[in-house]
């Protein structure tokens, strides 16, 4: 049976403005909710616990991963990040769309265990403008940025397993393609099937499609 909601999986080279088009969706989206994490790494300035993040210790991640608690988890710049299975399925089974802001590993895992899921990567314009972009942010030393452009390499090179791929050259136009992905998702007939009587009001037409 198809997945009551859609499952939509963003990835992106840190710098790409991966963030700002999520926050973009999930404000243009009413049924769309962002699927909290856990991670062990430390909690930055101005994050809150179950809102950006569910900090906790690495036992206590290490204790979910056994139990198998994750839909899919990785090791990301050191620090173990993974996305509960109980809370994606049980909001997609209530009909609500779920976004997951998670790195290569994890969306070609969630692929594996859920092929429903639409996993889209956005790419940035080139090294150059990505470069350009972790500069301005400031927040990073010389270090941290050579390294984020070595794993930005490697990530890209993982685009042609997505669905689709939108370069983020000009926000708007890139937040213009996500959207009409979604919306193109959200009528396929496939998703559709078993909720045609939620989405057509017209009786005699659901009895139409049933018989089909
Ligand atoms: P940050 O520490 O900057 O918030 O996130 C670092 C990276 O980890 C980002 O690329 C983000 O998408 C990824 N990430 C966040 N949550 C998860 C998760 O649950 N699973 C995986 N695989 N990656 C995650």
């Amino acid at each position: 049976m198809p997945l009551k909601g859609l499952l939509i999986v963003v990835s992106a080279p840190s710098g790409t403005g991966k963030t700002t088009l999520c926050r973009m969706l999930l404000k243009e989206f009413k049924n769309m909710e962002f699927s909290v994490s856990y991670t062990t790494r430390p909690p930055r300035k101005g994050e809150v616990n179950g809102k950006d993040y569910f900090f906790v210790s690495r036992e206590e991640f290490e204790r979910m991963v056994e139990e198998g608690d994750f839909l899919e988890w990785a090791n990301v710049y050191g620090n173990l990040y993974g996305t509960s299975k109980s809370q994606v399925l049980k909001a997609l089974e209530e009909g609500k769309d779920i976004l997951l802001d998670i790195d290569v590993q994890g969306a070609l895992q969630v692929k594996k265990n859920l092929p429903e899921a639409v996993l889209i990567f956005i790419m940035p314009p080139s090294f150059e403008e990505l470069e350009k972009r972790l500069r301005s942010r400031g927040t990073d030393s010389e270090e941290v940025i050579e390294k984020r452009l070595n794993v930005a390499k490697e990530e890209i090179k993982k685009a042609p397993f997505y669905d689709y791929i939108v370069v983020n050259d000009v926000l708007d136009v890139a937040f213009n393609k996500l959207k009409a992905i979604i919306t193109a998702e959200k009528c396929k007939t496939e998703r559709l099937k078993n909720q045609f009587d939620k989405l057509i009001k017209d009786r005699a037409i659901v009895e139409l499609l049933k018989e089909a």
